[in-house]
């Protein structure tokens, strides 16, 4: 899973990455609107969030420009507090959720979990297939209940094709929600991740479609 943060305010964009990496996201960040217009257009995210007061375009602007390209990233606005208009004008202009300034880094992550459940068609807080668990909230895998250590690359990976489960994903798709903007990609390593994942979760969870790419389903 992938998000972009669209802020100027250096101190808490990098806050927000921190948190979203130790919450097992990659995440790219955007310090004006031109920036993250230009990302949120030619990259893919699985969830964006969104200050409105930001140089070169406004965040408003840019989520109805967004919107009007069909880009149909699930989107949470950053709002002053005590602004009801700008909640209102966010949400009328395309926007899925807010928060309003100054805010518990806690409740964005919450936001973004259920925003990006709720896109990938889950309703239920546990992602399950089988034995296998994965707990967005603690960033952890279990099989049977027994954790399984994964590096952040795996773990994407996995969360990815979880939230996606019984849907076949490509490999150039897992590679474009697992690595951060800039960082070296290279579609052969998701097979390597792939092939990590099966050996450490045990059971053949991660069924390969030939020329297709992956799917995770309940074994049997
Ligand atoms: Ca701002």
């Amino acid at each position: 899973m992938r998000i972009l943060i669209v802020e100027d305010e250096g101190a808490l964009s990098r806050q927000l990455a921190t948190a979203l990496k130790e919450g097992g996201y990659a995440v790219d960040c955007a310090a004006d609107g031109e920036r993250g217009d230009f990302l949120a257009q030619t990259e893919r995210y699985d969830a964006i969030v969104l200050d409105l007061g930001l140089p070169k375009i406004d965040g408003l602007t840019l989520l109805r420009r967004w919107r009007d390209a069909g880009v149909d990233v699930p989107v949470l606005i950053l709002t002053a507090r005590g602004s009801w208009h700008e909640k209102v004008q966010g949400i009328d202009g395309g926007a899925d959720d807010y928060v309003a300034k100054p805010f518990r880094m806690e409740e964005v992550l919450a936001r973004l979990r259920a925003l990006i459940r709720r896109a990938s068609g889950h309703v239920t807080t546990d992602l399950r297939c089988g034995a296998l668990a994965l707990d967005p909230r603690a960033a952890k895998v279990t099989v049977n209940g027994v954790p399984v250590k994964l590096t952040s690359h795996e773990f994407r990976v996995l969360s990815y094709l979880m939230h996606h489960r019984g849907r076949v994903v490509s490999q150039t798709e897992l590679t474009d929600h697992i690595y951060a903007e800039g960082s070296d990609r290279d579609s052969n390593t998701v097979e390597v991740f792939i092939g990590r994942l099966r050996r450490k979760l045990g059971v053949p969870y991660i069924e390969t479609v030939r020329g297709m790419g992956y799917r995770i389903e309940e074994p049997g």
